[in-house]
């Protein structure tokens, strides 16, 4: 903004400059012209009087050849002279430019004229009269007169026109002189504002340059920046597609298909495993997804087997001169690299991502940070999902004894029953009251007794078919819930729990009891109750009579 500013003062000058040093010389030229054209005037001028001089002296001449010898053929100059004269006179007029001038060449015209009229008549008169009596007007020297005075005014005028010429001369020196300095000063400025300018104006172009080509840096920066967003957002959303599919899901093996169906998205062409952490050792992983085209991976590994896994932070490795972990089992191959990244969450290590096959060179960070983002998010939800199943498997389990709680049996056996219901099936209930339990407490402690209750618990969920219901439903008393059962089935499966009771040691972790008997109280729908209630009580009523008849053995209701 400030150089066109200054661009407009200098334009401005250098203009008004070249006005200046253009209309100089013009100038120059101009008074020089008027000058020269004076000086010219005035050499004409004086060359007509010269001429108007000669023209007389000639006639004179020619008159006195005449005089002395009557030869008409002298007559010629005086001729000549007499049809020149006019015109000689009328110039020098003409010519005249001021007053003394002009009075000068009227004198001599008129002492011009006197001079031809003398000259008329002696010659008339040596035609008519003879050389004697032309001699004496001759001698008279009235002629000589004539021609005295005009030879004095030429000589004056002539010194008066060449006194003028020199004042011209000395004026014209001066003028040049004058102009001269203007033009050496004008051509200086000239040169200094063009300078100025041509500065100027390259500071404009450099600095328009370099504009430009930070405008072309930053929209290069722009395009690159645009793409980058586009690339992370699409990433993100990836990302988060992953994070709530894999949060939805009801536990950590469903969220299998759903890893090895996005991860491909987010890194394209790089394989991968997915290795989980177990629940009961916390130095082995097992192999739990993979996608892409992974190499050869353990279906276990050991935590020592795996540089991320023992440092706790990633590893990468580009090439054969790397380490690699003991879990590869095919050779890293030279151009693409392998990663391992710790899954953690919470500070609590959940599982391990291994990814391989990613690009070397330009994209090789920004895969790597990908692949960390992608670890992260996962390892949270992976930790999400395990937390929830802890807390869902709390909220229904018995944490003494790991069976289901009464809450879950409640729920369970409405459910059972509106099942058998619909599908026309029995359910049985078996209830299990260990026998004499309060010695087992009073003698040996409150301990051994709880590792009691976990013994008939262990021996309660060996005892049943999968898809049946174990549950601590208070105390030292437990129930078996036997979806499509019946009460003779209930029951010979309660005889052989009662008989493998009979034959294990009730506390494996220490002292305690021999032997341990528990009474069952079966019960059965259709065949004892229709509902939840009366079917309970069906059971609870056989129980009291297995208890009645002296323990250790099966009742069934109602
Ligand atoms: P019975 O043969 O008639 O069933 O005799 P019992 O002693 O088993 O009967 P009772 O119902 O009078 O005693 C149950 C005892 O179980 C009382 C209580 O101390 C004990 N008990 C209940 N819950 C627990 C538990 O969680 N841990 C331990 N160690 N004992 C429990
Ligand atoms: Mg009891
Ligand atoms: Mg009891």
């Amino acid at each position: 903004m400030r150089s066109a500013k200054h661009l407009r003062f200098v334009v401005l000058a250098v203009f008004t400059v070249m006005v200046l040093v253009a209309a100089v010389p013009f100038w120059l030229n101009r008074s020089v012209n008027v000058l020269l054209a004076q000086t010219r005037a005035d050499l004409l001028a004086q060359q007509r009087l010269d001429d108007v001089l000669t023209s007389l002296r000639d006639a004179e001449t020619a008159q006195r050849g005449f005089v002395i010898t009557g030869n008409e053929a002298f007559l010629e100059p005086y001729e000549r002279a007499r049809r020149t004269l006019p015109s000689a006179l009328h110039d020098a007029k003409e010519l005249a430019r001021t007053d003394a001038e002009r009075a000068s060449v009227w004198r001599i015209a008129r002492v011009a004229e006197l001079k031809m009229a003398e000259l008329d008549e002696t010659i008339l008169l040596r035609r008519r009269a003879g050389f004697d009596a032309t001699e004496r007007v001759v001698s008279s020297l009235r002629g000589k007169q004539y021609m005295d005075e005009l030879r004095q005014l030429v000589a004056a005028e002539d010194a008066r026109g060449k006194a003028r010429r020199d004042a011209l001369r000395v004026d014209l020196l001066a003028r040049s002189g004058r102009s001269f300095t203007v033009s050496l000063a004008a051509t200086a400025c000239n040169i200094l504002v063009l300078g100025t300018l041509l500065l100027i104006v390259m500071r404009m172009l450099r600095a328009r340059r370099a504009a430009a080509a930070q405008l072309e840096m930053q929209a290069g920066q722009l395009t690159e920046a645009v793409a980058l967003t586009t690339r992370h957002n699409r990433e993100l959303k990836l990302v988060a597609e992953l994070l709530r599919a894999v949060e939805a899901v009801p536990s950590i093996p469903d969220a299998g298909p759903v890893i090895a169906r996005t991860m491909p998205k987010l890194l394209p062409g790089v394989a991968g495993t997915l290795f989980l952490l177990r629940d009961d050792d916390p130095n082995m992983l097992d192999r739990h997804t993979q996608w892409g085209t992974p190499s050869d991976q353990p279906s276990a590994i050991d935590i020592e087997s795996c540089w991320a896994l023992r440092h706790g932070a990633r590893y990468r490795t580009a090439g054969y001169d790397d380490p690699a972990c003991a879990h590869y089992r095919a050779p890293a191959d030279e151009t693409a690299g392998r990663l391992c990244i710790p899954l953690v969450t919470h500070d609590e290590l959940v599982g391990m991502l291994h990814v391989e096959g990613l690009a070397r060179g330009p994209g090789e960070d920004e895969q790597e940070r990908l692949a960390v983002t992608v670890a992260e998010q996962l390892a949270l939800a992976l930790g999400n999902v395990r937390l929830r199943e802890t807390l869902r498997r709390q909220s229904v389990l018995d944490p003494l004894t790991g069976l289901f709680n009464r809450r879950h049996f409640d729920a369970a056996l409405k459910r059972e029953l509106a099942r058998a219901r619909r599908k026309d099936v029995p359910v049985s209930l078996v209830l299990v009251d260990i026998d004499h339990f309060k010695r087992v407490n009073d003698e040996y402690g409150h301990a051994v007794g709880d590792a009691v209750l976990r013994t008939i618990a262990q021996q309660l969920r060996l005892g049943i078919r999968e898809g049946d219901i174990a549950c601590r439903y208070g105390g030292e008393e437990m129930v078996l819930l036997l979806p499509e059962c019946t009460a003779f089935d209930a029951g010979a499966r309660a005889e052989a729990i009662r008989i493998a009771l009979g034959s294990i040691k009730p506390n494996a972790e220490g002292e305690g009891p021999e032997r341990i008997t528990a009474s069952f109280g079966v019960a059965a729908y259709p065949v004892h109750a229709e509902d939840a209630e009366a079917l309970f009580w069906a059971a609870d009523k056989a129980l009291y009579r297995a208890k009645e008849q002296g323990r250790d053995r099966v009742a069934t209701g109602p």
